[in-house]
């Protein structure tokens, strides 16, 4: 490295936001379970000192930011506001839900659906909906798996919002293990929406002029490929999905692009940057290196450094610059249609026909 990795780089999921949770001070031994309970009673504040250090750091241009768990689309659109030049925002409606938490509204997919719209009339949130497909009622019963046809029939409106207004739809896929997350409070693994990315199929085949990204494409930490292997069967069968490899190792790169039917324009460098995803370590093996928490080392105090590593791995990829350029922040310009963003016209692959 040394150099930019690309003409015009965009990562396309990054988290600017942060909790200060004083562990300390509250007296409690920090684990996942309780960092997740801690962040959704809490209020963000804004890292994007931090990563604006990062991106100066790593020559990244621009990053699309959107809010983790307990974080605000509010925050997010200050952050856009205040850098219009570096950053383009997702929401996902996360004042509506702090209402329902607080027993203020009673949820409906309606009332979701209304936020999301106006969130996206203030022209803030280009990107769209993410990081995931926003949820259920918060309220309902996490240990009972939710019906598919209700669950689709909510998805549909959400996707009719961002058919509305031209832009995308987020939908979660993989999961790390250490976060609590992983041990089901965020729904069923095995049946749900997260664990399952086949479900995206009836998705997007009900909205082919909806762009789907599946959201770390399988690989949200962890060594495994099986979610991967099922993001790109989706892919494979749409056209307008697209995947987001941020925590790909290169030789994940190598079968969708590959596949006539995915190819290079559907992928997208997006690598959480803020999700505090510490980096695990087999030396002589396969992946060398992943992402992942590990609950024996426990919750991360540092920044993982996921610029650096995710943009090592792209950097073993033997393919042309300019296509390279795509996966870097090509691609991500003409789905966000953020091309007034970058400072000249021509940069990235195209053809006169
Ligand atoms: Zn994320």
């Amino acid at each position: 490295m040394g150099i930019a990795q690309g003409r015009f780089v965009i990562d396309a999921h990054v988290h600017n936001q942060r909790h200060a949770l004083n562990w300390k001070g509250r007296g409690v031994q920090p684990d996942y379970v309780s960092l997740a309970k801690f962040r959704a009673e809490s209020e963000p504040y804004d890292n994007s000192p931090r990563l604006l250090f990062d991106m100066e750091r790593y020559k990244v241009d621009m990053c699309v930011v959107m809010a983790q768990s307990g974080g605000t689309d509010e925050l997010t659109a200050e952050t856009v506001k205040k850098y219009p030049d570096r950053f383009v925002g997702k929401c996902s409606g996360t004042a509506y839900r702090k209402k329902v938490n607080r027993g203020e509204v009673e949820w409906s997919i309606e009332g979701l659906c209304k936020e999301l719209d106006e969130l996206l009339s203030t022209g803030l949130f280009r990107a769209g909906i993410g990081e995931g497909m926003p949820g259920g009622n918060p309220g309902r019963d996490p240990n009972k798996v939710p019906d598919w046809g209700e669950r689709f029939a909510d998805i549909c409106q959400i996707m009719e919002v961002a058919r509305k207004h031209k832009t995308t739809v987020g939908w979660h896929t993989g999961g790390s293990s250490g976060y609590a997350g992983a041990r089901g409070q965020l729904g069923s693994r095995a049946f749900g929406e997260g664990g399952n990315p086949l479900l995206a199929h009836d998705v997007a085949a009900a909205y082919p002029d909806v762009p789907l990204i599946l959201t770390h494409a399988g690989v949200d930490g962890w060594w495994g490929e099986r979610t991967y292997e099922l993001c790109l069967e989706v892919a494979a069968a749409h056209p307008n999905v697209y995947l987001e490899t941020g925590q790909w190792w290169p030789e994940l790169y190598e079968k969708p692009l590959r596949d006539p039917n995915i190819g290079i324009e559907r992928l997208l460098w997006a690598t959480d940057w803020g999700a505090a995803h510490p980096m695990q370590w087999w030396p002589g093996s396969y992946p060398t290196t992943y992402f992942d928490q590990s609950r024996k080392e426990g919750i991360p105090a540092h920044i993982p450094d996921i610029f650096g590593h995710s943009l090592r791995w792209m950097d073993k990829l033997d393919i042309p610059q300019d296509d390279l350029n795509l996966i870097l922040g090509g691609n991500a310009v003409r789905l966000y249609k953020i091309e007034d963003k970058v400072p000249h016209t021509r940069f990235f692959k195209q053809f006169l026909r």
